[in-house]
């Protein structure tokens, strides 16, 4: 069998290393992305053979860095209901507003994309214990893959994450190790560990092809709008790899002849307490200025964003923007997500839906447009956010009678 996956080569000068367990470019430090042999994939890859695929993201199984499928751990991971949002649509004044629902992944948020890829990649590799560091929805994925693979499996997280994610992680039976600091510290101390131990961590070692999965977003929003590309997304950021990715998706399937030419604009959305790539989008600086979170937003507190720059140059390239939204708005966003589309996010899905209300507000997104915005995370991993609301619910006898007296 002919092999896809050409090599890893530098984003920044371009030197080639062999596909392995490796991220950074030894003579530059630039992060590492797969390469494919897009000659072999265009014999075997188009809309009928995708079409015939499985329901899930190995339906794209192609343009992801697995050789053998064989090696591939699945769980029925990605091809999410992309859902025409009318109700949504109606309140903001927008006629073509479309959701991608991937609150229902099995772990309840999209990493498993990622970590499908990463923990089967990490098999081929021959790996025999994988780890992460994780704002959160990341731990409960790789546990989950991590068992299901029969690798030993360690998830390492900040200590004040929500009680919903750490239980999420360990019911998967994964070792959990909380460190007292934020994110950015675990990923300091995960990147010592990783090359002390010889573990397979999806997003440090393992990165390049973790984030190959992020892709899948992207061409399933292709390919469920009936292969196109929408004029504008809306997409949470934490390291911004997510962001990078689906709008690589689109091109690859441009460039590949799956799609018509893409002219899509990308728009960034971050919480005002840990914005530092919505900052640099804002203020035309491509100088990621890294920051201390202090958001409701755990998942996307990352506040030095490792392709932050990346982000922002998509964004840019894309004539696409930006938007960072109160702990307030997150809430109201989470709320009239539920109440209008019957969707329950996690607050990563509550600074997209008010991210995107304020760039209808601001005429950056308009009317006719067709937007897709995308809910990452499911929310009852972060019931804390909208802990009130169970505060004001009624109690009565069971009688008629009290029934009576409070209506
Ligand atoms: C991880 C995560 C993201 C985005 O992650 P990137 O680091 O930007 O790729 C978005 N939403 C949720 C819920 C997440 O857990
Ligand atoms: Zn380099």
């Amino acid at each position: 069998m002919r092999t896809k996956i050409k090599s890893l080569r530098c984003r920044e000068c371009l030197r080639e290393y062999p596909a392995q367990a490796r991220h950074v470019c030894e003579f530059c430090f630039g992060p590492l992305e797969v390469v494919y042999d897009y000659q072999e994939i265009k014999k075997h890859f188009n809309r009928r053979t995708i079409e015939r695929g499985p329901d899930s993201l190995w339906r794209y199984w192609h343009l992801l860095p697995v050789e053998n499928p064989e090696n591939i751990i699945t769980r029925q991971e990605g091809f999410t209901p992309l859902i025409r949002a009318e109700n949504l649509g109606k309140y903001l004044g927008l006629k073509n507003l479309y959701l991608k629902n991937d609150t229902v992944n099995p772990t309840f948020s999209f990493k498993d994309r990622v970590v499908t890829v990463a923990v089967s990649r990490a098999k081929e590799l021959n790996f025999e214990t994988v780890a992460c560091a994780s704002t959160g929805n990341l731990a409960a994925s790789v546990s989950a893959y991590g068992s299901l693979a029969g690798f030993k499996a360690f998830v390492f997280i900040p200590a004040d994450l929500e009680q919903g994610k750490i239980l999420n992680a360990a019911v998967y039976g994964a070792r959990i190790v909380a460190i007292k600091g934020n994110y950015d510290q675990v990923n300091r101390l995960c990147a010592e560990i990783a090359d002390n131990f010889g573990w397979a961590f999806v997003n440090v070692n393992i990165r390049p092809y973790y984030a190959e999965g992020s892709k899948t977003l992207g061409f399933e929003t292709a390919e469920q709008l009936g292969w196109r590309a929408p004029d504008c997304l809306v997409v949470p950021a934490a390291s911004g790899s997510l962001l990078t990715k689906i709008y690589k998706g689109l091109k690859e399937f441009q460039d590949l002849g799956i799609i018509p030419s893409v002219k899509t604009r990308v728009f960034a959305a971050q919480a005002q307490g840990c914005a530092p790539i919505a900052t640099a989008i804002l203020t035309d600086n491509e100088i990621i200025r890294p920051v201390k979170p202090a958001t409701i937003a755990k998942s996307l507190a990352i506040g030095n964003p490792a392709d932050g720059f990346y982000a922002w140059r998509t964004v840019k390239y894309s004539g696409g923007s930006a938007a960072a939204v109160s702990d307030e708005e997150i809430i109201e966003g989470i709320k009239l997500l539920a109440r209008t589309e019957g969707i329950f996010a996690e607050t990563a899905g509550g600074v997209t839906v008010a991210a995107l209300k304020k760039l209808v507000l601001e005429k950056k997104i308009s009317p006719r447009d067709t937007t897709v915005i995308y809910i990452t995370g499911n929310g009852l991993k972060t019931q804390e956010a909208i802990a009130d609301l169970v505060k004001n619910i009624t109690v009565i006898e069971p009688t008629l009678e009290s029934f009576r007296r409070i209506l």
